[in-house]
């Protein structure tokens, strides 16, 4: 489960390698890997991984809020009241969790399919 939490930690899932974001724009992330190489975005649409990733998250998130809100005041809590506490947990969540996403994606996606010879630098292709 290392390769998970290489990606829970927005590290490169093969090598460990950190700094895949660029430092003026946290959702802009490098293409390849500054250390073994592995070009991010393995295939076409690729991203779309990270965005199911984030969407799955972000639901989940929002109906634990929600759930514990039910736990905390009931069920006659009004739905203002609800919308107060979930919403801006549901606005801002999917856009912090955005780099975490990519590279927790990226994780998954390695475990799927694991890296092919010729994706990665001279020095990683036989280490992982
Ligand atoms: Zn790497």
């Amino acid at each position: 489960m290392k390769i998970v939490w290489r990606g829970l930690t927005m590290a490169c899932g093969v090598c460990g390698c950190r700094g895949l974001f660029r430092k003026l724009g946290m959702f802009s992330m490098v293409e390849d890997c500054p250390k073994c190489g592995l070009h991010f975005e393995r295939m076409d649409g690729h991203s779309l991984g990270a965005v199911a990733v984030n969407t799955v998250a972000s639901s989940a998130l929002v109906l634990t809020v929600v759930a514990l809100v039910f736990v905390a005041f009931g069920t006659d809590v009004s739905s203002s009241f609800l919308l107060l506490v979930a919403a801006p947990v549901g606005l801002l969540f999917p856009i912090l969790f955005d780099p975490v996403s990519r590279t927790l994606w990226n994780a998954f996606e390695l475990m799927m399919r694991p890296v092919q010879p010729g994706e990665l630098k001279q020095q990683f292709q036989s280490n992982k």
